[in-house]
């Protein structure tokens, strides 16, 4: 196996030197094998999203390193890093103009098949109930969709790249339990191996992941398979107990 992204020492404190200073990240180690899933879970505020906008350099990491086979991502152009890297936000965001052209944003010459097949996998069939298909329009803000379609377009958007690795930011929150798990089971069919980190605060997205980070404070406090975290008792196996318990 050869790895493809990893986090040594991962440390990013916000508002540095001022009243506000937050230090989200403290020294968190992260490994990720080619083709991989890994399932990142945690509170609000335990520094998910910190972690994944570092990785596509929104901000740079105050202390430690992240590296993409091998190679730190400040030597990288942002082009080629973000290229190689399907992003889907936290707040999912259209933009005003048709449902294949907000899919198909990243390409210079829009391409049906390839908005469909994306599409398809982002469990957007709702798209062919909409007036026009592909060709209805979003309006302003996308206020003509659910905030569960608006994710799975937002996700069909990432799909819709050549992407080597995809990073999902709780992009599965305002999905019902089936579509999440059917979205899950198709990505981790149709894309042939690519690399996912998925964020997450429900367990049951990240359930199937090979590898679990649970994250509190900033920092880790477990890792592994859901079994073996759940084995080891603590924070996951509490939060598994406390959302399954909610959910029966
Ligand atoms: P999560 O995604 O797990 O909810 P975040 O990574 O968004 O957590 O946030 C981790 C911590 O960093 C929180 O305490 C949050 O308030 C703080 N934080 C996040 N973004 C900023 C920012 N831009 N400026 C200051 N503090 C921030
Ligand atoms: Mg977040």
């Amino acid at each position: 196996m050869s790895t493809i992204l990893e986090t040594r020492g991962l440390t990013h404190v916000y508002g540095a030197g001022t009243p506000f200073e937050r230090v989200a990240l403290d020294h968190v180690d992260l490994k990720i094998e080619k083709g991989e899933i890994l399932g990142v879970i945690g509170h609000t505020g335990s520094g998910k999203s910190t972690v994944i906008k570092l990785v596509e350099r929104f901000a740079d990491v105050s202390e430690g390193s992240i590296t993409i086979e091998g190679i730190d991502i400040r030597d990288l152009s942002l082009h080629a890093l973000r290229g190689q890297l399907g992003y889907v936000p936290q707040k999912a965001f259209l933009f005003s103009g048709t449902v294949e052209e907000n899919v198909d944003y990243a390409a210079d010459e829009l391409n049906a098949e390839r908005v469909r097949a994306a599409a398809e996998i982002a469990q957007a069939d709702f798209v062919d109930d909409m007036d026009e298909g592909f060709k209805t329009e979003i309006s302003q803000g996308g206020t003509n969709v659910s905030g569960g379609q608006r994710q799975r377009l937002a996700i069909a958007r990432a799909l819709a790249t050549d992407a080597r690795a995809f990073l999902f930011d709780d992009s599965f929150s305002a999905l019902d339990y089936k579509t999440d798990a059917a979205l899950r089971h198709a990505l981790a069919e149709q894309l042939g191996g690519k690399t996912q980190i998925i964020v997450a605060q429900r367990i049951s997205t990240v359930l199937n992941a090979d590898q679990i980070v649970v994250l509190d404070d900033g920092r880790v406090v477990g890792a592994g398979t859901h079994e073996q975290l759940m084995e080891q008792g603590g924070f996951y196996a509490e939060l598994y107990n406390s959302q399954f318990a909610q959910a029966s």
